[in-house]
């Protein structure tokens, strides 16, 4: 008989751990009134470094606490330090954490989303041993080293290049847009390993430590002003052979195997139809009657858009996870869904420009009208990050209408590969 708990008991322990280490969230429904709370409306969140310092040493003492308890890697493989249990377990875990008030963790999202699964994949049992626990306590913070200034959505042209020397590899070249680089303590990078082969077949991953000699990371300031972001240049950066991800040449599969654990990240984090989905509908509402302009016709048919589109995108992501929880494939529903989340939050920014006017751009000190700005400047991040808008359409264009290959000027989706649903 199997010594795991069953979903019930194990919920017991966790609920028992999660009241002795955090407050219950109060759930009062209590209605958005305008002028009333935060006021912060941005899409990517932009503290200063000192203050985000600050949260990550809170999230990291956050983790390891539920790491120590055995709530902090739940499916994960006993022999790397998880606890063995179901995704059934994992889901009465994220259904109770969600009740409690706790630190901001989203440091550890493209670490433990994208990163991790990946080094469980492809990297020798030694590596996974010596990463993976302290990545899921929350003592390493991981970073996804991918794009370069010349290779984005076609990720394979990408040209930093590692060089063999003995026992170790040999990196130079330059990422881009490297988002958490500055606190990130590990990185899964892709380099060129071999020019003369197709492009593709010529690219392996590694495993590197970002603290190493070798490695610089400066800050990118976006147009909303905050730095989440970064470029990381490689200079001689010296890696073992034994932090390299999957075969020579064979970093095209470990890539996409951080592509799927993406795409399904983002499609969980829009399941909810995203930006709060219905406070936000209260939240336009409020601002149509503060303006006086909840008569006004075509501002009304405009916000019923609106609303429309955020509650097909939340009933088609909600579709789409419960296929992820039913084991199956991540298929092309998550970039409907991430594409849907887009263009929601495009329509709601042009709306809130057409209520406001000026008083989005310009700071008049009012409540619920310049903060707009920030949600409006990070929209186009947003239509870029995971695959852009174009990438996913062509990818349901060819994958889920069956539509002949775009004929482009080559077929190197990064999703190209991935499996039809
Ligand atoms: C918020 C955010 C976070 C990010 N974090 C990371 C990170 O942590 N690590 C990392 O490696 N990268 C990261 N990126 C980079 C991201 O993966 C790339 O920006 C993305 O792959 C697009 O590449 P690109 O910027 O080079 O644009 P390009 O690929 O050059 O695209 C430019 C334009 O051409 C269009 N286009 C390209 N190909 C086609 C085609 N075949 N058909 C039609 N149109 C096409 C695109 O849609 C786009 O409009 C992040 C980006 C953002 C915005």
């Amino acid at each position: 008989m199997s010594d795991q708990p069953t979903v019930e008991v194990f919920a017991e322990e966790a609920r028992a751990f999660l009241d002795a280490h955090a407050e219950l969230r109060v759930t009062e429904d209590k209605p958005f009134t305008w002028g009333e709370g935060d006021d912060d409306l941005s899409l990517f969140e932009e503290v200063d470094r000192e203050a985000e310092k600050l949260q990550i040493a809170e999230a990291k003492a956050w983790r390891a606490a539920r790491y120590d308890a055995g709530f902090g890697w739940i499916t994960g493989p006993v022999e790397y330090g998880g606890r063995g249990l179901s995704k059934a377990h994992e889901r009465a875990y994220a259904s109770l954490e969600s009740r409690y008030v706790l630190p901001k963790t989203s440091f550890f999202g493209i670490g433990l989303g994208m990163v991790a699964p990946t080094i469980l994949a492809h990297a020798q049992p030694h590596v996974k041993a010596r990463y993976l626990a302290p990545m899921y306590r929350g003592d390493l913070i991981g970073a996804q080293l991918f794009s370069e200034p010349g290779a984005g959505s076609d990720l394979a042209s990408l040209t930093t290049k590692a060089e063999r020397d003995g026992d170790e590899w040999v990196i130079t070249g330059q990422k881009v847009w490297t988002s958490g680089a500055h606190y990130s303590d590990i990185g899964e990078v892709i380099c060129r390993t071999d020019p003369d082969l197709p492009k593709h077949k010529g690219l392996t991953g590694f495993v590197i430590d970002m603290h190493a000699p070798g490695v610089e990371v400066r800050p990118l300031r976006q147009m909303t002003g905050g730095a989440a972001f970064n470029e990381v240049f490689f200079d001689g950066l010296r890696v073992p052979d034994d932090h390299r991800l999957g075969e020579v040449n064979g970093g095209w599969a470990v890539a996409l195997t951080t592509l799927l654990n993406e795409r399904a990240a983002i499609g969980a984090g829009t399941g909810a139809g995203g930006m709060g989905g219905l406070a936000n509908a209260a939240r336009l509402i409020e601002m149509l009657r503060h303006f006086d302009l909840d008569r006004d016709p075509l501002l009304r048919q405009e916000l019923a858009a609106v609303y429309s589109g955020f509650q097909v995108a939340k009933w088609n992501g909600q579709r789409a996870m419960d296929k992820v929880k039913a084991g199956q494939a991540p298929g092309p529903e998550l970039s409907g869904a991430k594409l849907s989340l887009t263009r929601n939050l495009q329509a709601v920014a042009e709306f809130a420009g057409r209520v406001l006017g000026p008083a989005m751009a310009a700071d008049t000190d009012r409540w619920g009208t310049y903060s707009w700005s920030q949600f409006l400047c990070g929209v186009p991040g947003m239509r870029v990050a995971g695959g852009t808008d174009e990438v996913l359409k062509k990818i349901i264009s060819e994958q889920v209408l069956g539509l002949p290959k775009d004929p482009g000027i080559d077929t190197t989706s990064p999703f190209r590969d991935l499996p039809k649903s």
